[in-house]
């Protein structure tokens, strides 16, 4: 399993950021959860490349990995340390978070790692596309230390305040992040009573989530909250009425004998309101009818309605009823 970036996203180390761009969204749409449900595997591969992503699509994260791959000190292709690296985010959690140790944090609030949640939205909603509110559980920078993590900051004496330290000789040098300061690049003396040195605080945040038309259950879509990514996975409701096959909508009506046999027009349910619905006479229990263009839109292209007729016999008759009901025995119907 690479853990070099350009080779994540399967691109040259000098490809412009049209062609990074292009490379991260075929791939990202290949790997995405939602064209893969159940397959762990490619949501493995879609947090990587979206978290490769997040470095070679910002200029500055690149220079400095970029660097880092020049000097040979490729953090993420060597393991020879031993050190305890395994997950794609935890390295780039060291390289770029932890409250702005070594050469990329400079005092700024440092990018932190990628939460996950998962939220539910109403069936129309994720089917006409919209905007949800939620408020979610998520990490932000405390701010009792701004995210330093404490007072009494100091440059850590093992690394030079880089945060990582090279063993070996020369070409084969490999990096890994230092002990002392735990890849910060920097000691504390006092540690923040708030967040208890770990730099940030879980907090409400208010997230506004613009849902495409035709989200699919599980859907992933990618948001920023404070400075940080995270990723909200999608569960769609049921709905009484309404389930959704593709593009299509699908969902049945209950009528009346007569209403089949002498035809009628009935006000269905749609995505946009309550729309009409001519049932021919003679029209047969289990007929599917097309409402055209009362479906999905995905990618441009629209999806129908499809009604199925149920056609609800009376249980009980009164005399009245009893004796039309006759009749039309008698006339052999
Ligand atoms: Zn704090
Ligand atoms: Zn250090």
């Amino acid at each position: 399993m690479t853990k070099d970036l350009y080779e994540i996203l399967g691109v040259a180390e000098k490809s412009s950021p049209d062609e990074l761009r292009k490379a991260y969204r075929n791939l990202a749409k290949k790997n995405h959860p939602d064209a893969n449900p159940d397959d762990s595997a490619a949501e493995e591969r879609f947090k990587r490349i979206s978290d490769a992503y997040d470095i070679l699509g910002n200029p500055e994260k690149r220079e400095e990995y970029d660097l880092m791959r020049q000097r040979g000190h490729d953090p993420f292709s060597g393991n020879s340390s031993g050190e305890g690296f395994g997950d794609l985010s935890d390295i780039l959690r060291s390289m770029f978070g932890g409250g702005g140790g070594g050469s990329y944090g400079g005092g700024r609030p440092a990018s932190r790692g990628v939460s996950r949640v998962s939220i539910e939205i109403p069936f129309v909603t994720a089917a006409k596309g919209g905007t949800v509110q939620r408020v979610l559980q998520l990490p932000v920078v405390c701010r009792a230390c701004g995210g330093v993590g404490g007072s009494g900051k100091e440059t850590c004496g093992s690394c030079g305040g880089t945060g990582r330290i090279s063993s070996g000789q020369g070409f084969f040098s490999t990096m890994h992040p230092c002990a002392n300061c735990g890849g910060r690049g920097y000691t504390l003396k006092k540690k923040c009573a708030t967040c208890s040195g770990a730099g940030e605080v879980q907090s409400n945040e208010k997230v506004s989530l613009r849902i495409p038309p035709g989200a699919g259950d599980g859907t992933t879509l990618r948001t920023s909250v404070g400075g940080s990514t995270v990723l909200v996975q999608l569960r769609i409701k049921k709905d009484r009425f309404f389930t959704r096959q593709g593009r299509d909508i699908l969902c049945s009506v209950t009528v009346t004998a007569s209403q089949v046999v002498l035809g009628s027009t009935l006000m269905v349910r749609t995505l946009d309101g309550k729309a009409k619905l001519r049932i021919k006479a003679g029209t047969q229990p289990g007929t599917v009818l097309r409402m055209r263009g009362k479906g999905v839109i995905h990618n441009g292209v629209t999806g129908d309605q499809l009604v199925t007729v149920v056609v609800k016999l009376p249980a009980e008759l009164n005399d009245e009823q009893r004796l039309l009901w006759t009749e039309i025995k008698e006339a052999g119907f």
